[in-house]
């Protein structure tokens, strides 16, 4: 009997037996290859083939597609003056990219793995197409290696597993065979995870995408839970949920890219985690393939509230970012879907007044339904005003001129020094949202706070997810941008950022960046001792001998600095990869590295997951 006939007579034996609800339901339109999903997406770039930036005739830049309701086929007028301003990018001169990769080395072949997996249905490609496609992820390092030159190692082959049986067989032979695996979600991690290790690494390496293993396997609506394969994309899963009135809460903002394994194996949260919680909080069960055996907490169809007793395993397992093994399948719990949304933005005089008013909201909290929040400075605020989409006409200019004025003269908030704060309210009942809002609103008057209007919020919480196209199209303007991101406590936040601003700029000067690099800092996550911080910086690499090296120089300088300063090397949205290795293992004391190196010696004795992340 083939494996699936098999599984349709359990499904059904489930439905005689107990009160869940089941069904393999596959997610992703694409029902064949997952190599289909990629269709859609650039080979040298982040997101979408068809959204992108791009100047027209009269030079205003303008956002193509129509991926974004309110932000995609739209023209955006005081784009091009800003960044002439700041990142001097000359529309003349242009840096265009290589149309192809310059070399592709061939596959590494270890015919006894071969010979073992592919008799059991496994679906294997050595295509030059498919290795590529697999051996990155989008940092803005990866993303210029694809567009100006070439990676020393890929995998020499993709691997689609189809089940949790097959991914057992993989491992299995992987490690019998001694052939090197590298899990692959959806390609979204923005700290060189998925890239190959280049020394002393001879062994055969594949790259197993889980997003064939796409199904949810069960729902319960009585618990309130759902298990899912770990190759499920995000949003599809989110999609088919919101059909049944529920939501998986945290709402990563690659939901479009990322697969629930991803975002489990770079410990991930979410935009929305204030209101649902995080992501890691969210998981009831997982099972995970490691060459010892596949490790699965609380049984096989559990769905009860978490245990609160001994260690947490599932916890060990979360953010190991590939090194172990592979999760195959979660639990998540549901939340109910809260259909209204609402955004509130504050322009506040300083960023100072900002952070009052954020940390307010965050340990008197002032509302309930509190989803996300913002908090961009004065330099940010220039680019958030920059994706304005309005056309221009006399009535706006006046408008705009008279709104100037009045901050100005009579709420004493200056250009260059305001910023900006957003809140994103979610909630059952549009009336209470209602004074929600004016709560919020209240509160930040009084920190100086001038209501900033709906709009304006909503770009801010956009902004996040147009960044990345953005942060492309200005390569073909030499113009190179990236982020890092940390946490640290309310106190200690002020200090923090003018510390790493200062060590990029001084960074940057020493590597003969000119003129000056654009810094900002955003204020993403907010917690009742602290909040989490995204520096986004960029400058202007045309007359540099080695653009990419001065990058990598400003990143880890900065992260230094992040760690001297008590930041944390990392939070949610970018977990740690090779990126950054050196500061994480520099963050941990003795013990917790000897811990680290034991599990991995125990779960992985020949190390066969060897994409070389954490350690
Ligand atoms: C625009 C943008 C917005 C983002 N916003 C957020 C956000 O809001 N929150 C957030 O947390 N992150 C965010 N990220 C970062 C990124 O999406 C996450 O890090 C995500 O976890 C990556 O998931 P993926 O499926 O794409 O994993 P990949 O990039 O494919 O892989 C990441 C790592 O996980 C490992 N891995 C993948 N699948 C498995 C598996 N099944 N088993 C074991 N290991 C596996 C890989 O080996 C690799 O080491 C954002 C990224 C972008 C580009």
């Amino acid at each position: 009997m083939t494996e699936n006939a098999l599984r349709r007579l359990e499904i059904i034996a489930g439905h005689l037996n107990d009160t869940e609800y089941k069904e393999w339901r596959t997610l992703s339109p694409s029902q064949t290859l997952a190599v289909c999903t990629n269709r859609e997406k650039k080979w040298n770039g982040y997101g979408y083939k068809d959204t992108f930036f791009r100047f027209d005739d009269r030079g205003t830049a303008s956002l193509l597609g129509n991926r974004f309701e309110h932000f995609s086929s739209k023209e955006y007028h005081e784009l091009r003056p800003w960044l002439e301003q700041t990142l001097r990018i000359n529309l003349k001169t242009t840096c265009p990219a290589q149309p192809t990769m310059v070399e592709i080395h061939s596959p590494e072949v270890n015919h006894d793995f071969y010979d073992t997996i592919r008799p059991q249905g496994v679906i294997i490609s050595f295509a030059e197409q498919d290795r590529l496609l697999h051996g990155h992820g989008i940092s803005t390092i990866e993303i210029y290696k694809l567009r100006y030159g070439n990676f020393n190692r890929l995998p020499d082959a993709v691997i689609w597993p189809e089940s949790h049986k097959q991914v057992e067989v993989i491992v299995k032979a992987a490690q019998k065979f001694n052939v090197g695996c590298i899990p692959y979600g959806g390609g979204s991690n923005y700290v060189d995870a998925l890239e190959c290790p280049v020394e002393k690494e001879k062994r055969m390496i594949v790259s197993l995408d889980m997003r064939q293993m796409n199904r949810i396997l069960s729902l319960n609506n009585e618990n309130m839970s759902v298990t899912v394969e770990a190759g499920a994309i995000a949003k599809d899963l989110e999609m088919e949920l919101r059909k049944l009135g529920y939501s998986l809460g945290w709402n990563a903002e690659s939901i479009e890219f990322s697969t629930v394994g991803g975002l489990a194996a770079l410990r991930s949260s979410g935009l929305r985690r204030s209101m649902y919680g995080d992501f890691e909080n969210s998981i009831i069960n997982m099972k995970f393939v490691t060459p010892i055996g596949t490790i699965q907490q609380r049984g096989t169809s559990t769905s009860s509230p978490p245990i609160y007793s001994g260690p947490d395993i599932t916890n060990l397992l979360l953010g190991s970012e590939g090194t172990l093994g592979v999760i195959t399948e979660l639990t998540f719990k549901l939340h109910y879907l809260a259909p209204f949304h609402r955004y509130v933005s504050l322009y506040f005089p300083s960023f100072h007044q900002g952070l009052l008013f954020l940390r307010e909201v965050a340990q008197k909290k002032v509302v309930n339904n509190l989803s996300g929040a913002r908090l961009i400075d004065e330099i940010g605020l220039q680019l958030v005003q920059g994706f304005n989409p309005t056309t221009p006409t006399i009535t706006t200019v006046f408008k705009e001129v008279l709104k100037k004025y009045y901050l100005k003269k009579f709420k004493k908030l200056e250009i260059g020094k305001m910023c900006l704060a957003a809140i994103l309210i979610d909630g059952y009942d549009l009336s209470k949202m209602e004074v929600y809002e004016k709560r919020i609103l209240n509160v930040g008057e009084n920190f100086g706070g001038v209501n900033a209007g709906y709009d304006l919020g909503e770009r801010m919480f956009f902004m996040s997810k147009g960044l990345p196209y953005l942060r492309d199209f200005l390569l073909d303007y030499y113009a190179v941008s990236d982020y890092l991101d940390t946490s640290t406590s309310w106190s200690n936040i002020e200090e923090l950022v003018t510390r790493v601003k200062e060590t990029i700029v001084t960074t940057c000067r020493a590597q003969s960046v000119r003129p000056r690099p654009y810094i900002a800092v955003r204020v993403d996550h907010l917690y009742e001792t602290g909040a989490s911080l995204t520096f986004t910086y960029g400058f202007n690499c045309r007359n540099l001998a080695d653009p990419l090296g001065t990058l990598r120089r400003v990143d880890q300088v900065a992260l230094v600095e992040i760690l001297k300063s008590n930041g944390s090397v990392s939070h949610y949205t970018t977990g740690i990869g090779k990126r950054k290795k050196e500061s994480f293992i520099e963050s941990l004391s003795e013990p917790a590295i000897e811990i680290m190196k034991n599990v991995k010696k125990t779960l992985d004795p020949t190390n066969i997951f060897c994409n070389q992340n954490l350690l």
